[in-house]
């Protein structure tokens, strides 16, 4: 991998760098099939990461003529890196032996080690022999949709795919590694005004947030739209809050410190709820909740911004659904994508149906969608929300941060960048677009707002 790091770092033609040999094994992060019940009778929050991902080599597959080799310079922790870590709510190895069952290429995947994480950026190495629109030397952001264009069904919206599957989580060789395979179509131009590290953090967290949104397949925001965004500073949240904002609604965002409040009013979003200082309790016991609750919520939504959410931005599941379809407006909208605290939801149905709500299901985005949120992030409408940058030695201890709710927006990790701050090919742009507004969550995590 040296070869290749050096290749980069000098700015090597394309043509050069399609000249380096490609390693026959690679550093990654792995789970392993035989630990997969390791926790077993360990309460989730117990389960530690540190202890299931590991850091080392692995054999070189063999590339697939849809796919590229990246050198991955930088990738990112998703909450689904911490879900493969503590194998919940189930061990990831199932989705490997069904996609090792699909295909000749598809049996790449089903191994006793799953090399795990759904961001990356880097370098393209070498194209299969049916890729077109990219070649060697080529800098890019990778996106995790994976896709088999060959099935009718990814032809129209190709989350819809009946093989539509997430890279790095419900596919082997994934992004937290020095190296990758990447289907041709998860692949979209660096932004040049950022780092490595910047441009890998975005790809899977904002095109999520963009579809739940912006996109055409879910809450389809319009201007003036309240939007109430629950976890306002974390993955999801912090791009769902700087859409909003640059869509032209009013975010009204929760977060649960003194601190991320700071940084959400740094953000531009002038409704904050603290919900810790508050000290919702929607559930009473563990099958009661209490609607009181939800009112007090009602009400300080309404005495932020005068009228009841549009939208409501919703993935902490369980602990806050009944509350958010409560609180949205009549003939508003619930977009979901995940349930962190509990998938099992309860809500009571007479405030869906009498006040015709509805509960809008959504999952990450497609090409399009992802690429119409790099597009953003390029113009420098939309900042990437990395606080901090771990090395690839480091990645348990960054999903232990991620698992515990203690990072702010997106945890960086570098893989074959040798540091921070590298890759930026664009300084002007950077600089018209501001040095302070691009690295305003890695200045609150320095304690510097
Ligand atoms: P983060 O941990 O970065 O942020 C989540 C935020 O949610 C936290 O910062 C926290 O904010 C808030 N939160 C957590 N638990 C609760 C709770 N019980 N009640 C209220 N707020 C809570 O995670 P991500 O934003 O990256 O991901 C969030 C969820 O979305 C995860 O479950 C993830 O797996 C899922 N996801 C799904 C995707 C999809 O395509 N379907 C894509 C991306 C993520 P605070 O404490 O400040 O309120």
């Amino acid at each position: 991998m040296q070869e290749i790091l050096e290749a980069i770092q000098s700015g090597a033609s394309g043509d050069d760098i399609a000249n380096v040999p490609i390693p026959e094994s690679y550093r990654a992060t792995y789970v392993l099939r035989s630990e997969q019940e390791m926790f077993e009778g360990v309460a989730s929050e117990d389960k530690d990461p540190r202890t299931s991902l590991h850091v080392g080599e692995i054999a070189t597959p063999e590339l697939a003529p849809d796919e590229v080799y990246l050198a991955v310079m930088a990738s990112a922790i998703n909450f689904n890196t911490v879900w493969s870590s503590i194998f919940e709510p189930v061990s990831t190895f199932g989705f490997l032996d069904r996609l090792g069952k699909e295909s000749v290429w598809g049996a790449r995947n089903a191994q006793d080690f799953h090399v795990v994480g759904s961001d990356a950026s880097g370098v393209v190495l070498r194209v299969g022999s049916a890729v077109r629109n990219w070649k060697p030397g080529d800098r890019v952001a990778v996106h995790c949709n994976h896709v088999d264009d060959q099935d009718p069904s990814a032809h129209n919206d190709s989350m819809l795919a009946a093989n539509q599957r997430i890279w790095g989580f419900e596919t082997n060789y994934g992004g937290l590694a020095d190296l990758s395979i990447v289907k041709a179509n998860q692949l979209m131009p660096k932004p040049e005004h950022l780092t490595w590290e910047e441009s890998a953090v975005s790809a899977l967290c904002g095109s999520t947030s963009y579809r739940m949104l912006v996109g055409e397949h879910a809450a389809r925001m319009k201007q003036g739209d309240v939007v109430f965004i629950w976890g306002a500073t974390g993955g999801i949240g912090a791009y769902a809050t700087q859409l909003v904002l640059n869509g032209g609604g009013t975010p009204v965002g929760v977060v649960s410190s003194e601190s991320r409040v700071k940084l959400l009013q740094a953000m531009g979003c002038d409704a904050v709820i603290d919900r810790r200082a508050e000290g919702y309790q929607f559930w009473s016991d563990e099958h009661t909740q209490d609607e009181g609750e939800w009112r007090r919520l009602g009400k300080k939504v309404r005495q932020l911004v005068g009228e009841d959410p549009d939208i409501v931005f919703e993935h902490p599941g369980r602990s806050t659904m009944g509350a958010s379809v409560f609180i949205a407006k009549k003939g508003g909208k619930i977009v979901t994508c995940a349930a962190t605290s509990g998938y099992m939801i309860e809500y009571d149905n007479r405030h869906l149906w009498m006040k015709l709500k509805s509960i809008i299901s959504s999952h990450f985005a497609n090409y399009q969608e992802a690429w119409n949120m790099n597009r953003l992030i390029d113009q420098g409408a939309i900042q990437p929300v990395l606080s901090e940058v771990f090395t690839l030695d480091q990645v348990g201890e960054a999903a232990l941060k991620t698992h515990r709710n203690q990072g702010e927006g997106k945890l960086g990790v570098l893989c074959l960048a040798p540091e921070a701050g590298l890759g930026i090919a664009d300084p002007d742009k950077r600089e018209a677009i501001g040095e302070d507004k691009i690295t305003l969550y890695q200045r609150h995590a320095r304690g510097e707002l």
